[in-house]
């Protein structure tokens, strides 16, 4: 969590430089440091974006576990990283470790 804050943080001040520097090319009339400056604001832009999306995503997950526990389905933790996951789940979701509870899961497929 803390490190999306972080991640935020230098998105927005990334779209304040951009800006900060459309500004002074104005005032210096530097067509070159205008084209830097809607670089930057693109990509703070972008970067904002896709923050948002993957915060979306991760919220996502975890709330589908708490409903997927409420629907009585099976929660193993992770031996990796302690995390839950769905006891369907072959490979972890938050570290890719593979689950030791899907081995019998396995074998009921291979018959
Ligand atoms: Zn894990």
């Amino acid at each position: 969590m803390k490190k999306s804050v972080i991640i935020n943080i230098i998105a927005i001040s990334t779209f304040v430089l951009g800006l900060a520097l459309i500004i002074g090319s104005y005032y210096l009339e530097s067509l070159f440091m205008m084209l830097i400056g809607i670089f930057f604001i693109l990509i703070g832009i972008l970067s904002y974006i896709m923050i948002k999306a993957l915060s979306l995503f991760v919220m996502d997950r975890e709330f589908n576990i708490e409903a997927l526990k409420k629907a009585g389905l099976t929660i193993v933790k992770c031996n990796n990283c302690f995390k839950d996951n769905v006891l369907e789940d072959q490979y972890c979701v938050h570290c890719g470790e593979r689950l030791g509870n899907s081995d019998e899961i396995q074998e009921e497929y291979k018959t």
